[in-house]
């Protein structure tokens, strides 16, 4: 399945929630969702009764667009997920979250995850000293991510900046603002990840 490319508060309105895919505008009266909070297209106003299988899948739909991923990846950590130790639901979240587009995200030094990406794969940061490009690459409690020297002057740092200050702080990462450099400082736990996701609907989709 290709990577959606159309406007993303479409995306928001379908899962009838703010999944804050723009950075910036989601903060703002501006943001599409709450001007017109019904689904997008001519019918989007009229509510029907949903399945359980409908509800199981919008659920999941809105966790993969909030972490802008493929099915196939998105199921891919779901299995690793089952098939290990732990709270399945704990320990998919906690994968999603220490992928490394996400925790650059978390970090604040992208708008979104998206841009998080994009940054990633036109190989602005360095892991641990090192420069690394791999958006999907797990992170571990140690890691350390900066931005390269030249990048530091980016124009969307700024604004990403200001988006990580508003937020409220991530219980699991720690970042020094005069060097811009985080530190994944410990393990994220559910509670940590505030999202609007009831896990139970997810794993039950995919146990079917
Ligand atoms: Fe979603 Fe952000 Fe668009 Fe609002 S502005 S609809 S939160 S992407």
């Amino acid at each position: 399945m290709a990577r959606y490319l159309g406007p993303v508060c479409r995306l928001c309105r379908r899962e009838g929630a703010k999944l804050f895919l723009k950075g910036d505008r989601c903060y703002t009266s501006k943001c599409s969702y709450e001007r017109k909070p019904y689904s997008p297209g001519m019918h989007g106003k009229k509510k029907g009764k949903m399945s359980d299988y409908a509800l199981q899948l919008r659920e999941k739909q809105k966790v993969r667009r909030i972490y802008g991923m493929l099915e196939k990846a998105f199921v891919t950590q779901f299995d690793q997920a089952s098939a290990g130790k732990g709270v399945t639901a704990d320990m998919f979240f906690r994968r999603l979250e220490l992928r490394f587009d996400n925790v650059a995200f978390r970090m604040g030094f992208a708008g979104n995850r998206n841009e998080a990406r994009q940054l990633i794969t036109h190989g602005h940061f360095m892991v641990n000293g090192k420069p690394c490009n791999i958006p999907s690459m797990s992170m571990k409690v140690g890691d350390t991510v900066t931005l390269k020297a030249a990048s530091k002057k980016l124009a969307s740092l700024g604004k990403a900046r200001e988006i990580y200050l508003r937020r409220p702080p991530v219980a699991w990462i720690e970042v020094d603002e005069p060097s811009l450099t985080g530190k994944v400082t410990s393990l994220p736990k559910r509670d940590d990840i505030q999202l609007p996701v009831q896990d139970h609907m997810i794993v039950e989709l995919y146990s079917k």
